[in-house]
This record gives structure tokens, C-alpha cells and sequence, in this order.
């Protein structure tokens, strides 16, 4: 059997090179602003006017000619927002009150704040001292965006600020991508459901769920097959379902072990292999690859069983794939820069992530490693909220170094 472990940058840009390459056959489906929210833009908001549509006052205050700061002035109306000036155009040594959100009067150039103002024996006057540009406190029309420019692109996700965006826009229904189907097979013999009877020897199979809702929050529909024994014959029935999904994952029967036989049977289904390992800790076994089927290919994924080696795998690898799948632009695991808040030994051969805590805070963002059992410890994979990336050949990462996490 022919082996290919990459590095785990490689790995990670042999995943990324084949996200990009996939051809662009998304559904488009048509939703209500609000159910838009968290789906993945699938044609691009336009702007339907210019913002804003007119010459609008950021501030409240009095509309007038900026040169006539240092003069008294004469008040000759008040403005709000929503309405519109209908007398003569502003002449020099006159003053419009006004709201802000207001459209400028006709001749007027600047907006003085009305903090900045007295108003005494009927005139208006200025802070003495005080100077106004042209176009002070004034967002011209257009400065925002024009008529028929391109607001959000495609592929954008709908969060709160792109809603908001759409709103102005007057879009009340959007156009999003139909989410990825991610099947999600289960491999062991040792696995029982939540609801079944187990014996001390059993375990739960947690993964599956995980997985799911991890496919959730990466904008897929995760589906979530019958577990499959160590046997060939389940292996093939689960991996024969799961190929009619857009994206597969399989988890266990990825390592070395006498029944790890999901590269067997992908192999028995023509698949072909980008890599069968990486050089990270948690995750070596990890495998990606695609199968054939009628009309093109299902990429899968072979996870190792182990719940946190799995999820570390998902995050790195599985959701920059299923983000593409589900339409996405920004695709790239999620990884910042934080100090350690202790000392860390180190000295592995491969890329290390271990559960973290990672927090923010005025004075920058720290991490702390959580003490785990190893990558069976589900428990303390959920005490952090993230991963500490520890690069392989460091003998010792001493506390304040500046480290990447792997956020979540
Ligand atoms: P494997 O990769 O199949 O050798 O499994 C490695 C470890 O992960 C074993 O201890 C399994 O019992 C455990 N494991 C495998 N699959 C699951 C699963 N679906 N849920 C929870 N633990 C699992
Ligand atoms: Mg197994």
C-alpha cells in the first residue's frame, strides 16, 4: 500500500489547492433576509442607491457656509431628519437648524456642532476661535457607496453587519447556497449508539455528534449514518451510502491496526489518495482524498477515531473543504498569534495542537495549555476553546512566548 504523509503545511495546502480547484456547481436557493442569517451569500448584494442618498448631516447643529463661522447669524429655519428644505437656497450670514441624519440645505456647506454654538439676542454665533472646514460634519452623497456598486460580494457570509448591509438595501429575500451534505460514518466494533445498551467494554459513539455539529457550524448538513462494524461487508454498505453525499467523513479504522480497514475499502471504490498521514499530534492517521461517482467526485475525509484527534483533523482540514463546498470565499482555518502564560515543554517530531485555552483581554490575547489525558480526552477538549500550535524540533516554549492558536 502505497503511504504519502505530508507535513501538516503541506497537507494543509494539498486541501486547500483542491477547495479551490472545485468548479462552481452550487444550488441557489431563495430565503428571507433573516433566515439568510449564518447562510453563504449566492449572488451579490448591489446597492440600489447612492449612500448616502443625499449630502447628510453627521451631527446636530446649524447648517451654514463655512466662512461665515466668525460672523453672527441669522436663524432661518430648523431641519430634521426625514425632511426636506423647501425654501430659497441658504444665503451668506444665515443659519438652518438641523438634525442629524438631515439633508443639507441648498447652500449651505458645513454643519457647526450645536455644542460649539450660542444663540443670543436672536442670533446665532459661533465659538469664538472656533474654524469649520467645507464639508464639516457632511457625508456627501455617494461617499458611502454608489447606485449599483457591488455592497456584498458572493460568498460572503450573512452575519449581523452583512444583514444590516442587505437591509439598506431594501433586500427583504436573499439568495443563498444550498448547504453541503456531509455524510458521517462511524467505524468500530467497540461503538454502541446513545440510546443502545452497552457493556463496560463499549463506548459511546460521540463522534458522530461532534462531527455533526461541527458540519453545522462550517454551513453543512451533516447526516449521520448507521455505525459501521470493523467488517468489510459494513465498511462497504456505509462507504456505498455515504459516496452520495457532497463531502464524506469517516472516522476510525484510519491506523495501523489489524482491523483498520477504511483505506481498504476506500481503496475498493477506486478512490484516490492525497494523503494517508500527517506529521501532527494529534491526527497522523488522517487521510483525504475523493471517490468517483456518475457525475464527478465526493472528497472524503478518513478521521482517526480518537474523538479529539478527530475534531483537531476537522478543524484544520475538513472546514476549509466543506466551507468551499458550502460556497464560501474565506476558507483558511482560523489561526491567531497569542502569548503563553506558562512554560510548555516540547520536543515532538510533529506539529503539536493541544487543547487550549485561549482569552482575550486589553493587555492581548493569552493562552494555556489544559492538562489532557491524551487524544481520547473529550472532557478536556472542552475545557478549551481552541488549540495551541506547537511546532515540531522546539525542545522549549518558555511563558510569553508569542505562539499561534488554532481558534474554534
Ligand atoms: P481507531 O482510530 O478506530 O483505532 O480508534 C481509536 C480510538 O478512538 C479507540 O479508543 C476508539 O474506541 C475511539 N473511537 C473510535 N471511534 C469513535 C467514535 N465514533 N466515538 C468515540 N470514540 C471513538
Ligand atoms: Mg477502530
Amino acid at each position: 500500500m502505497s503511504e504519502r504523509i505530508l507535513t501538516f503545511e503541506q497537507a494543509l495546502e494539498e486541501v486547500l489547492a483542491h477547495a479551490r480547484s472545485i468548479a462552481d456547481v452550487r444550488r441557489v436557493e431563495t430565503v428571507t433576509l433573516l433566515e439568510g442569517a449564518g447562510r453563504v451569500l449566492g449572488a451579490a448584494i448591489i446597492a440600489d442607491r447612492d449612500q448616502p442618498p443625499f449630502d447628510r448631516a453627521t451631527r446636530d447643529g446649524f447648517a451654514i457656509r463655512a466662512g461665515d463661522v466668525g460672523e453672527p447669524l441669522r436663524v432661518v429655519g430648523s431641519l430634521r431628519a426625514g425632511e426636506r428644505w423647501l425654501g430659497r437656497a441658504l444665503a451668506k450670514g444665515e443659519a438652518i437648524e438641523i438634525m442629524t441624519g438631515a439633508p443639507l440645505p441648498a447652500g449651505a456647506d458645513a454643519v457647526v456642532m450645536v455644542e460649539h454654538t450660542t444663540v443670543a439676542d436672536e442670533l446665532l454665533r459661533v465659538e469664538a476661535g472656533r474654524s469649520l472646514r467645507v464639508g464639516e460634519n457632511v457625508v456627501p452623497r455617494g461617499a458611502e457607496t454608489r447606485a449599483g456598486d457591488v455592497v456584498l460580494p458572493v460568498g460572503r457570509v450573512l452575519s449581523a453587519a452583512e444583514i444590516g448591509v442587505a437591509a439598506s438595501c431594501g433586500m427583504a429575500a436573499v439568495q443563498v447556497f444550498a448547504r453541503p451534505t456531509v455524510a458521517i460514518v462511524a467505524t468500530g466494533d467497540e461503538l454502541v449508539e446513545l440510546d443502545e445498551p452497552m457493556s463496560e467494554v463499549q463506548i459511546r459513539n460521540s463522534n458522530s455528534y461532534a462531527l455533526a455539529a461541527l458540519v453545522k457550524a462550517a454551513g453543512g448538513v451533516g447526516e449521520r449514518l448507521a455505525i459501521a462494524r470493523d467488517t468489510l461487508g459494513e465498511l462497504r454498505a456505509q462507504v456505498a451510502e455515504g459516496r452520495a453525499a457532497d463531502l464524506l467523513l469517516v472516522t476510525g479504522g484510519v491506523s495501523m491496526g489489524k482491523y483498520d480497514l477504511v483505506e481498504q475499502v476506500l481503496r475498493e471504490f477506486r478512490a484516490e489518495f492525497f494523503f494517508t498521514g500527517a506529521l501532527i499530534q494529534p491526527g497522523k492517521p488522517v487521510v483525504f482524498g475523493r471517490l468517483p461517482k456518475e457525475n464527478g467526485w465526493t472528497y472524503f475525509f478518513g478521521l482517526p477515531g480518537n474523538p479529539v484527534s478527530a475534531q483537531v483533523c476537522f478543524h484544520l482540514f475538513v472546514a476549509p473543504m466543506l466551507r468551499t463546498l458550502a460556497g464560501r470565499t474565506e476558507i483558511e482555518p482560523m489561526f491567531a498569534e497569542a502569548r503563553l502564560s506558562e512554560d510548555v515543554k516540547g520536543g515532538a517530531k510533529v506539529t503539536r495542537f493541544l487543547p487550549a485555552e485561549v482569552a482575550g483581554g486589553w493587555d492581548g490575547v493569552k493562552v494555556s495549555v489544559v492538562g489532557w489525558q491524551g487524544s481520547g480526552d473529550v472532557v478536556a477538549n472542552a475545557r478549551g476553546n481552541g488549540y495551541v500550535v506547537l511546532p515540531a524540533g522546539v525542545e522549549h516554549f518558555p511563558a510569553g512566548l508569542t505562539v499561534r492558536v488554532l481558534l474554534r
